[in-house]
């Protein structure tokens, strides 16, 4: 638990000097809460020694003590004020600042990072993770620190009376502090543990749910029930076992307070009897005997969101440490937009995907990619746009090798329109915008026109500023992918790549988006992996792919005339053409 705090105060970086001045405040807060106590035990020490005839007490003294109340439950406030306004806005202006730098971080990347973590972790990460740490982190170490602050000060005032009684103080603090100390242990021993526990409960009762079809129809219910049972077995026993280390920690600590409040009273009470401690002194311990462990006993309620706060720590942490794709990278600006793959090789893992590769578009013309399922054409694409780097050969754009781009300066030169598009939950004008957030919105109605989508955004109710469903879901494919078309066309980026754009529209809507299409990719370097005959026929070149490699090369008329896979490729697409036309 002093460790999290630890961390929480090395993360606020550059607000800890406000931390820690929150921290002074608290201090300061603390000894304005026990001057108006200390000042009652001194008024009735005069009071007591007037009566006694020990000393004459003039009028006068009561108002002093009523300024000096004044005074102190004044400072008090102050100071809890100054406290506040140091301390509570930084976990909200930090994480502001963090989710920008996480942004940033994925940003840059090798899409790798999102196959090999799940993107619903990392989502995760940056929203719950992040919320956690913003609503509990400072509050988390106001209220740990701000109970040692409290009990600190206190202990320095009973010093200043009697160092007996702070001594008992400060042994009742140390033995809880010990107790919360294996608190907090045991709970991070055991996280794992439950962790672990509630994933095969989850997974278990998933696989239950999901193959409830193949167990009912095989009659098998006692076999599958089996797995869920052991699952909610083992997750009885950590939660029981957690709870059991809990209490006894905890109740050690509780009792660790009790025992020195008690013994505050005790010791304060055999300095008065002999003589050492004047009753209203004794008074006193005894009102600060009650009070100075109420923080340190709330601490322990603490520990579970602690627990919390370290897991989204280490998450946030994990995904701090990616490695960026384009950090040798600078910001170059392309003149040209030829592209040129030279034997270029490329895994996933440690599979091969592409082999060799060797291809030039020269700036201005379309190339077409052509092949089977798997075979490595959307691969191409993606090393195009450094979404991975080649593992051995080089890609050059312009004569300058994509990996001495960094992936800002590069994308944009690069315009993408995938089979499935993405559109954000925002207004369509904003969608479209996107490509060119500097764009006015007649640039966006103007691109939005060369898309074909003018006339069906016009009809919606709100036209331009209708709001896309979450991933697009109000709109039709066809219509979907139109707008990220006239995205495409507002960016004006010199190199388009299409990667299936029309594979799965229907024939009405094709012949929308081949218009679309046409107007993005006039004069553009273009990569297109498409299947209608028509795109392909009209390419300057025709790349053939098959198992990673570039088997035949070439236009239309030069490849229709070899034996091969485009022969065969284009037979077949013949025949389904026609097909679909009757
Ligand atoms: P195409 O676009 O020609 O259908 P791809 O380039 O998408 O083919 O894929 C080529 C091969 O790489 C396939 O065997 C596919 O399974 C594999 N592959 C594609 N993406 C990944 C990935 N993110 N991780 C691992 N393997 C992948
Ligand atoms: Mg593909």
């Amino acid at each position: 638990m002093f460790k999290t705090v630890k961390r929480i105060i090395h993360w606020t970086g550059e607000y800890k000097k406000r931390l820690y001045w929150g921290f002074l405040w608290s201090f300061l807060q603390t000894m304005f809460t026990a001057l108006p106590v200390m000042g009652a035990a001194w008024f009735l020490d005069s009071m007591i020694k007037d009566s006694r005839g020990e000393s004459t007490m003039k009028p006068v003294m009561a108002f002093y003590a009523l300024g000096f109340m004044v005074v102190a439950i004044g400072g008090r406030f102050a100071f809890s004020y100054l406290r506040a306004t140091f301390q509570e806005s930084i976990a909200y202006e930090k994480t502001a600042e963090e989710r920008i730098q996480i942004g940033n971080i994925l940003k840059r990347v090798s899409l790798g990072f999102f196959d090999r973590n799940d993107t619903g972790e990392i989502a995760g990460a940056v929203t719950t993770d992040l919320s956690i740490y913003e609503m509990y982190a400072m509050k988390m170490t106001d209220i740990i620190i701000g109970a040692y602050i409290h009990v600190a000060a206190m202990i320095l005032c009973l010093l200043f009376f009697s160092w007996q009684v702070a001594a008992v103080a400060l042994a009742g603090v140390l033995c809880s502090g010990f107790f919360l100390h294996r608190m907090s242990c045991s709970s991070h021993r055991n996280a794992i543990t439950h962790q672990e526990a509630q994933n095969r409960l989850i997974t278990s009762v998933i696989e239950f749910v999901r193959g409830i079809a193949v167990v009912k129809a095989y009659g098998q219910e006692g076999v599958s029930v089996q797995g869920i049972r052991s699952a909610f077995f083992e997750h009885r026993k950590i939660n029981i076992k957690i709870e059991l280390d809990y209490v006894w920690c905890n109740g050690l600590h509780q009792l660790s307070c009790k025992l020195a409040s008690v013994g505050i009273v005790f010791m304060s009470a055999i300095l008065t009897m002999e003589g050492e401690m004047t009753l209203p002194v004794f008074l006193m311990m005894s009102v600060f005997s009650f009070t100075l462990f109420s923080q340190v006993e709330q601490v322990q309620n603490g520990a579970h969101t602690m627990q919390l706060i370290e897991t989204a720590m280490d998450k946030l942490e994990a995904i701090k440490k990616a490695e960026f794709i384009d950090t040798d990278a600078k910001d170059i600006r392309i003149e040209h937009s030829d592209i040129c793959f030279s034997d270029v090789s490329f895994g996933y893992g440690r599979r091969r995907v592409l082999d060799g590769v060797t291809f030039r578009i020269p700036q201005g013309s379309t190339a077409a990619v052509v092949g089977p399922s798997g075979s490595g054409k959307t691969t191409i694409c993606n090393l195009l746009a450094r979404f991975y780097d080649v593992d051995s050969g080089s890609i050059t754009i312009g004569g300058m090798d994509v990996r001495k781009l960094t992936c800002d300066s590069l994308l944009k030169n690069i315009s993408m329109v995938f089979q499935n598009v993405y559109l954000f939950h925002d207004t369509i004008e904003n969608n479209i915008r996107f490509g060119n957030p500097d764009a006015t919105h007649e640039e966006v109605i103007q691109a939005a026109k060369k898309a074909c989508c003018h006339d069906f955004i016009t009809q919606l109710t709100d036209g331009y500023k209708t709001v896309v469903g979450e991933g697009g879901a109000t709109l039709s494919g066809g219509e979907k992918q139109r707008i990220s078309i006239a995205r495409a066309i507002l960016k004006d980026a010199s190199i388009v790549i299409l990667d299936e754009a029309t594979a799965s529209v229907d024939p009405e809507n094709e012949h929308l988006i081949q218009q679309a299409l046409n107007e993005l990719t006039a004069r553009k370097t273009v990569i297109v992996i498409a299947h209608r005959l028509a795109t392909i026929e009209n390419a300057e070149q025709i790349l053939v792919v098959d198992s990673g490699r570039v088997v035949q090369k070439g236009t239309h008329t030069e490849l229709i005339r070899q034996a091969g896979l485009y022969q065969r490729f284009i037979n077949i697409r013949e025949q389904t053409e026609r097909w679909s036309l009757v």
